[in-house]
């Protein structure tokens, strides 16, 4: 299919709550395509329709690395139904060029979607894994939720912002999470 561009921080369709999508379609099959072109031509983790401008609900995750054979999910309308435990993670994302910062994360999550193929499945990422992490991040971008809005030192994520020419932290946007941030504390 095709290598899309990825939308940086700044720009609206990163913002904004992704639609359900209502038919495994051959429209959602060639997005989820290029999904996976794009993700792997940039190298990333994961990579969600919202960020090459689609506002559906698709994302994809392959965790493989170094020499493990390419072993691509797609989650369509995923829900997480389960989540626990806290983990400090270092994040990044392909609409942040080069900048990463810490975030508060779950340690374990379950995750119910469908595939490529439209069928349900659940999935289950413990121990704060990548994939655990990977889920949580591509998720929220459905919900127009950033990395940064998850900062552990919201002057850390400001002074990379700023270092690499994004623009500016949105306090509003800070997600309280004081469950995290206890578990984090007790885990110091
Ligand atoms: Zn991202």
């Amino acid at each position: 299919m095709a290598i899309r561009k990825v939308l940086h921080y700044g720009e609206p369709s990163l913002r904004e709550v992704s639609k359900e999508v209502h038919k495994v379609s051959k429209k959602i099959s060639d997005l989820v395509r290029d999904l996976l072109d794009t993700m792997y031509a940039q190298n990333g983790v994961g990579l969600a329709a919202p960020q090459i401008g689609e506002n559906v609900r698709v994302f994809v995750i392959d965790v493989a690395t170094g020499n493990e054979p390419l072993n691509p999910i797609v989650f369509i309308n995923p829900k997480i139904i389960k989540k626990s435990g806290a983990v400090k993670s270092n994040e990044g994302c392909l609409s942040f060029p080069e900048a990463y910062t810490d975030v508060k994360r779950y340690k374990n999550v379950m995750i119910k979607a469908l595939n490529e193929h439209g069928k349900p499945f659940v999935m289950e990422a413990k121990d704060g894994t990548l994939l655990a992490r990977a889920i949580q991040h591509e998720y929220d971008h459905l919900d127009g939720i950033l990395f940064i809005d998850h900062c552990i030192n919201r002057f850390d994520a400001e002074a990379v912002l700023k270092k690499y020419n994004l623009p500016d932290l949105d306090p509003e946007l800070l997600i309280e999470e004081k469950e995290l941030e206890e578990e984090l504390n007790k885990n110091d």
